[in-house]
């Protein structure tokens, strides 16, 4: 049996920046995960988009975190991450979309984001090349950008490991056993764990978890597909997000990562429930078509290879953060849809303010992102 203060369940874009937060604040740490290497999950999955211009208060606090976290991964630690600040911008080519896109500003703007309404001059200087026809300006945000994930997670490790965490893979967690309304043991594949604190940072496996403790986690997978192109000399800035729905598809997104290859991403509609991570061959016509129809400077770039992920998606779209209530010590960071890669550094900072520091000047993210709420919300841009 394996003993620690605390257990984090989940080696990817969540668990492992809050092991490192915790262990960094005295804490014995374990990470447990079924796979051989961390940020094998959904991690590796993400195409690197980070930003902190959300439209609700408690994503807004956590990403903002996460910017400042990572800017500063290479200059305090050494470990280079690709943060390539090219801002995120989303044009509008009709009046609905610019509309929506307005109503956001509000609550960014009030909460002191860089986010602004830019005109169509501004959009063509930030993507040279951009279809002009119709282009009535969009919200850009200069101080959002990218970051490679593989990297990223490269970093948590060597970061969590230098803090002392213990990484145990090749794990399936298998279930539980409860005294007095706690979790007194893990037991996995191989072996045992005993803690004073688990978290739950499994994404799409969080519904199983729940499962076997008898909690209802509404956390179901969907896949996503995304590509990306050969090299080419940097020709435009920002993550450009298109809000417009298409045939077949809702918003897609691309940008231009730090090693110049153009990185992009497509959310089906109607959405394609499950765990099904194999590529399609309708994907890359699809999104090319779209891509084509706002940059056609994109048609002589060739896509180098292509991959399908699961966004961890809840009923609302927001994630799930906060103490389960039962388990008494067992804590959820789960459902992270969309936005798990830019939400993990802030998050792991937050968990663990309030885990081992007893902070209480979080109430407002966990009253949002608590198990217990109707789920009856919709996040506009998950
Ligand atoms: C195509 C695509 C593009 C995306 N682009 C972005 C983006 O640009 N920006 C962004 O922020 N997000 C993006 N995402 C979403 C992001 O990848 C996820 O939200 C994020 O990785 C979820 O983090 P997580 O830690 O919850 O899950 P994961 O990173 O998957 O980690 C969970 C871990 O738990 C482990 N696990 C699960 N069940 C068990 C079990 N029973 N026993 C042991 N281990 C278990 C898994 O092996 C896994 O390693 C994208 C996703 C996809 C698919």
């Amino acid at each position: 049996m394996h003993v620690h203060d605390v257990v984090v369940m989940g080696a990817g874009s969540i668990g492992q920046p809050i092991a490192l937060e915790l262990a960094l604040r005295g804490l014995n740490v374990a990470i447990i995960d079924r796979l051989s290497a961390p940020g094998r999950g959904q991690n590796r999955a993400a195409i690197g988009g980070m930003r902190a211009t959300h439209s609700d208060p408690a994503k807004i606090e956590i990403c903002t975190r996460s910017l400042d976290i990572v800017k500063r991964m290479e200059s305090e630690h050494g470990l280079p991450v690709d943060w390539f600040q090219g801002g995120y911008l989303y044009p509008a080519y009709d009046p609905h979309t610019e509309h929506v896109l307005k109503s956001l500003l509000t609550t960014q703007q009030e909460a002191g984001l860089d986010i602004a309404w830019v005109d169509a001059e501004t959009i063509y200087e930030l993507v040279p090349g951009i279809v002009r026809n119709g282009l009535r300006g969009g919200n850009y945000s200069p101080g959002d950008g990218s970051t490679s994930p593989l990297k990223l997670s490269l970093a948590y490790s060597l970061l969590c490991r230098r803090a002392g965490v213990s990484y145990h893979m090749e794990r399936e967690i298998t279930g539980f056993r409860l005294a007095e309304d706690r979790i007194v043991r893990i037991d996995t594949s191989r072996d045992s764990f005993s803690c004073g604190t688990i978290i739950d940072a499994t994404g799409a496996g969080a519904r199983t978890i729940g499962a076997m403790l008898g909690l209802d986690i509404p956390v179901f997978p969907e896949s996503h597909e995304a590509g990306i192109t050969e090299p080419a000399r940097r020709f435009f800035q920002p993550m450009v997000v298109d809000i417009r729905p298409g045939p077949d598809s809702a918003n897609y997104y691309f940008y231009q990562n730090k090693e110049n290859q153009v990185v992009f991403c497509l959310t089906p509609d109607p959405a394609i429930p499950g765990t099904d991570q194999d590529c399609t061959s309708a994907f890359l016509p699809q999104v090319t078509s779209r891509m084509m129809g706002i940059y056609p400077r994109l048609r002589n770039l060739r896509v180098r290879r292509t991959w399908r992920g699961l966004y961890p998606m809840t009923p609302d779209g927001f994630p799930i953060v906060g103490p389960a209530g039962y388990p008494e010590n067992l804590w959820l960071a789960v459902g992270m849809c969309g936005q798990g890669f830019m939400l993990g550094p802030g998050l792991g900072q937050i968990m663990a303010d309030i885990i081992a520091d007893g902070s209480t000047a979080h109430q407002e993210i966990l009253g949002q992102l608590k198990l217990q709420r109707d789920f009856s919300g919709e996040e506009k841009l998950k």
